[in-house]
């Protein structure tokens, strides 16, 4: 990477939100405690706080998500932190923020603030000349449609470059989804059968066993598709079926993604089923008649040499079972189907709550008989004290100017194109029971493809 100077301030849009409590005062401790942030931390919100007020907010912020307040850590954030009160419709609140900024060549503007606020923002820090030399992260929805994303990427390059912009999908900063390219590609034995030849199919599955939890407002704008699958699912997707990337060159990564997203055919309402969780439409904030889908199932086809008709699948809901991210690759099976019973190998990939990869494989069933049985091979992940949160990773990352995880312009736009076609009402929302797998025409997309790999412990869970 060439060289980039380190940001010398961390402006942070919405430091009086949701995001800002549960995920960002608790990276900023980290990033403190392990050495890596020095700079200060200038909040601006509406909310008519004092400086006190946001420090005891960031206070409440480590003790209920950051693991406790380290009091060293604590101190230092207290010393860095300013806060700017204004709205952001205001030029006034730019100006004031301008002053707070004297003395920082390069500050980075974080942008934790509702969708709709983004481009107002953006231009007040280019006229207000708070954007000279400085970086922006942008926070998910980035974009609601293909058109939308567009625009707003029209809007940013008004004022900030592309290599200064960092726009987070949290799923890339995670330790378990970068390990999905190393396990990969550090590994001999899984290169030469990573392909049709020997796939016969991938799941990815994000389950969560709660509702929405109060947000029924943000989720009706939402719904799972453009929440969950156009971001988070598509790059699981890109990480599994990416060509290796060249590693001397920084975009490298970025180029392969952009390069599988291009190759996903645009979804068909036939290839993808939508539920609903029963009590959806009661919940505060959501339409009585809401067509909003809690769940999504759908078939993914690459149309690339190595996954040409190999079907990728992903399935995500609310209130189902457990809460649980994994991909499950099932190879093809052996022919001499007496000695594998029917089944082929797989590889299950859990990446949330944590790392595990367990490898389904047969083995001799004791006794007289030249059977197979299947039995599992796991290698687990204990994560280390000092491991990484994603948002201490990308904001970290994000100061030192490294776009390398985050989600590029190219890429952002072509994971729009795939999703485009079933956005809105186009295909049916079934209702389901929460606590179930989703509606039952979710089970018919991959009966033929031998159903949806659950782990018995956890369909009785
Ligand atoms: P909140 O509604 O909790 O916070 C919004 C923040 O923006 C508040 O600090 C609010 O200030 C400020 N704000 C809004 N409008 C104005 C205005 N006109 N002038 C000045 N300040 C304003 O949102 P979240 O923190 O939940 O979400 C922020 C972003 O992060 C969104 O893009 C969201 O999609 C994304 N995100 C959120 C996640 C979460 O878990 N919450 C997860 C992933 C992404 P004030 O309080 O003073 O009004």
């Amino acid at each position: 990477m060439a060289f980039q100077p380190r940001s010398d301030a961390f402006v942070f849009f919405g430091a009086t939100g949701d995001l800002a409590f549960k995920k960002v005062f608790p990276a900023l401790q980290s990033m403190i405690r392990h050495g890596t942030f020095d700079a200060p931390i200038i909040g601006v919100a509406r909310s008519g706080w004092s400086l006190e007020r946001l420090r005891e907010r960031a206070r409440a912020s480590l003790e209920a998500h950051g693991g406790g307040v380290d009091p060293e850590a604590f101190a230092k954030i207290a010393k860095l932190m300013r806060y700017v009160d204004g709205d952001y419709s205001v030029r006034a609140t730019f100006d004031a923020l301008r002053r707070q900024l004297d003395g920082s060549q390069h500050p980075l503007h974080y942008l934790a603030i509702p969708p709709s606020m983004f481009s107002v923002v953006i231009r007040h820090l280019g006229d207000s000349g708070c954007a000279q030399d400085a970086r922006l992260i942008v926070e998910k929805p980035f974009g609601r449609d293909r058109a939308s994303a567009k625009q707003l990427n029209e809007t940013i390059h008004t004022v900030f470059p592309e290599p200064s912009v960092f726009r987070i999908d949290h799923y890339l900063g995670k330790e378990a989804v970068q390990n999905l390219v190393v396990f990969r590609f550090a590994n001999t034995f899984l290169e030469p059968i990573w392909n049709r030849h020997f796939v016969e199919s991938v799941q990815i599955t994000m389950a969560e066993n709660f509702g929405v939890q109060g947000r029924g407002g943000f989720y009706e704008e939402a719904g799972a598709i453009r929440d969950v699958v156009q971001n988070h699912l598509m790059q699981v997707v890109g990480f599994l079926a990416m060509e290796p990337p060249a590693t001397t060159y920084n975009e490298a990564i970025r180029d392969e993604l952009v390069k599988v997203f291009r190759q996903i055919r645009p979804l068909t309402p036939a290839n993808v089923v939508r539920g609903q969780f029963e009590g959806y439409r009661q919940e505060p904030g959501v339409a009585p008649d809401s067509h909003v889908e809690t769940f999504v199932a759908l078939r993914m086809e690459i149309d690339s040499w190595r996954w040409d008709g190999v079907p990728f699948f992903i399935r995500t809901g609310k209130n189902l079972p457990i809460t649980s991210t994994e991909a499950v690759v099932k190879l093809k099976r052996p022919p001499l189907t007496k000695l594998a019973a029917g089944q082929g190998n797989s590889l299950r990939l859990k990446l949330n709550p944590e790392l595990n990869i367990t490898l389904g494989a047969q083995i001799k069933k004791p006794g007289s008989a030249m059977v197979g049985e299947p039995t599992q091979l796991s290698l687990a992940h204990h994560s280390r004290s000092d491991e990484m949160s994603a948002y201490e990773r990308l904001l970290g990352d994000a100061m030192s100017g490294d776009t390398a995880l985050f989600a590029r312009e190219d890429a952002v736009e072509a994971a729009w194109a795939v999703v485009q076609p079933v956005l809105g009402n186009v295909t049916p929302v079934h209702s389901y029971a929460p606590g179930t797998w989703g509606p039952a025409q979710a089970e018919h997309l991959t009966e033929q493809a031998g159903g949806w790999a659950h782990e018995a412990s956890e369909v009785s869970a």
